[in-house]
């Protein structure tokens, strides 16, 4: 089997980034939303991309208009019905997604691959509800989808050779790089960088150094593009909390303890850039 038609589910940033690269090497690709300014918003944001990229001289205005003719919007789940891979980009709720691969369970053909862009929850969970488990596994783009090279191809305990296989084959397609990882809390990005963040909230919290100081050490010391405190406002401060309570519930262990001044912050709003202030302020 090969992959040609391609739906994704939710065109919020995730969903709008990933249909853009599935469109840009040349699959047929359904955006698909339950609102249709949502749906309208995303399309917005993809044609916006790709005319930067034309600017900037990275791409052709004739490929720009290839890749936006390969994509359809639709707010219908039906439309998934010749579909052979969907990736489901909707909110990151765990009802709210059973719902939408029960959905796709009965709409798909037999043959489609069904695949979740969650960065935290368990893919083996979401497998289960449907009657395909084998044909259920994590695809997790990193944000900003076209720019970053990573896809963190996620095996749920019951997902098969053949389903990884494809899915590498086409992450490969995407001129993304593939990384296969098994699912446990965190998978393998979330684990080790929301320790790292947490760690020096932890720093700051003990009062060991200013968060200007913790980041400077970080990129000059460590060679990392950005400090672990700047990074964590980007993502947000609220999705980094959430993420260390999935680890610290899933594995159990104290090492993963959320910091007290990191429940703090997302108490007082202070969710980071969105928000205008986190660990630094924001105009
Ligand atoms: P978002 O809020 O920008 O977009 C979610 C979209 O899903 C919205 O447009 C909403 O209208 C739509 N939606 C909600 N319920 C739906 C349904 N039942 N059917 C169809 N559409 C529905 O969220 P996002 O940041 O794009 O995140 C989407 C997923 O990607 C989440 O699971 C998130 O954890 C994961 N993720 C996010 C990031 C990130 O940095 N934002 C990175 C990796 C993975």
């Amino acid at each position: 089997m090969s992959v040609n038609k391609v739906m994704v589910i939710g065109a919020g940033q995730m969903g709008s980034g990933i249909a853009q690269v599935f469109a840009q090497a040349g699959f047929e690709v359904k955006l698909n939303d339950i609102a249709d300014e949502s749906l309208n918003k995303g399309y917005a944001r993809i044609e916006k991309l790709l005319s930067r990229n034309v600017e900037k001289e990275r791409m052709t205005e004739q490929e720009k208009e290839s890749a936006l003719k390969q994509i359809s919007t639709t707010t219908k789940l039906e439309d998934a019905s010749d579909c052979d891979l969907v990736i489901e980009a909707v909110v990151e709720n765990m009802d709210v997604k059973t719902k939408v691969f029960k959905q796709l369970d009965d709409i798909t053909p037999k043959h489609a691959i069904l695949a979740t862009n969650t960065s935290s929850l368990p893919i083996t969970d979401i497998a289960a509800v449907t009657n395909r488990p084998s044909q259920v596994i994590g695809m997790h783009f990193m944000n900003p989808v076209p720019v970053m090279k990573l896809v963190e191809i996620i095996r749920a305990i019951q997902t098969s050779d053949e389903t990884y296989q494809l899915i590498e084959e086409t992450t490969k397609k995407l001129n993304k790089n593939p990384v296969e990882v098994n699912d446990y809390p965190g998978f393998v990005s979330n684990r080790v960088l929301m320790p790292m963040i947490n760690e020096a909230i932890y720093t700051v919290y003990e009062g060991v150094a200013e968060p200007e100081a913790v980041d400077e050490v970080m990129k000059l010391g460590m060679n990392h593009p950005m400090g672990p405190l700047q990074l964590a406002d980007f993502i947000g401060l609220d999705t980094c909390l959430y993420i260390m309570e999935i680890l610290h519930e899933g594995f159990g262990d104290s090492k993963y303890r959320p910091c007290p001044l990191l429940r703090k912050y997302v108490s007082a709003g202070w969710l980071g850039k969105k928000s205008g202030r986190g660990f630094y302020v924001y105009e």
